[in-house]
């Protein structure tokens, strides 16, 4: 489980450090970032801010998550169909699981992840950067709803 109050002050700490004023608007959308378990998309986070922040925009959401990113302190998820999803919560490289029929998106603990690697680096003489790695599937909520 991540730490969340640990990941905003450490963004808010990174935005400062590079340059980047802390606005309200700012704050809120680092909030929703950390305390969000779903990997939540710049939508989500954009309808979460409507009621406090009736007058942002989508486009001022989504430069906010650009800046993040570029600070390497949000992992984005890209699908094919542009419905890109973010997690604030760990920013590093991580396997994830997709849910195909309602979109959820979670975190496995994978305890051979690192054997992976080192199998991957050893068979393919690789220096491993960086990897990705989706499992996709059915939930169980949506699996109780199927006949
Ligand atoms: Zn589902
Ligand atoms: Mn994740």
């Amino acid at each position: 489980m991540a730490d969340h109050k640990k990941r905003f002050e450490r963004i808010v700490q990174k935005l400062k450090d590079n340059g980047h004023k802390i606005t309200p608007q700012r704050m809120a959308i680092v909030k929703i970032l950390v305390n969000s378990e779903g990997h939540p998309s710049v939508e989500n986070i954009h309808a979460h801010l409507k009621k406090d922040f009736p007058t942002m925009s989508l486009a001022t959401v989504y430069r906010n998550i650009v800046l993040i990113k570029s600070l390497g302190e949000v992992l984005e998820l890209g699908f094919p169909d542009g419905s890109n999803r973010y997690d604030g919560n760990n920013p590093y490289p991580h396997p994830h699981v997709i849910c195909i029929k309602c979109k959820k998106i979670v975190d496995p603990d994978l305890e051979s992840l690192d054997e992976m690697k080192k199998e991957v680096a050893l068979e393919t003489k690789f220096k491993i950067l960086n990897h990705r790695l989706d499992f996709f599937g059915i939930c169980s909520n949506c699996m109780e709803q199927q006949d």
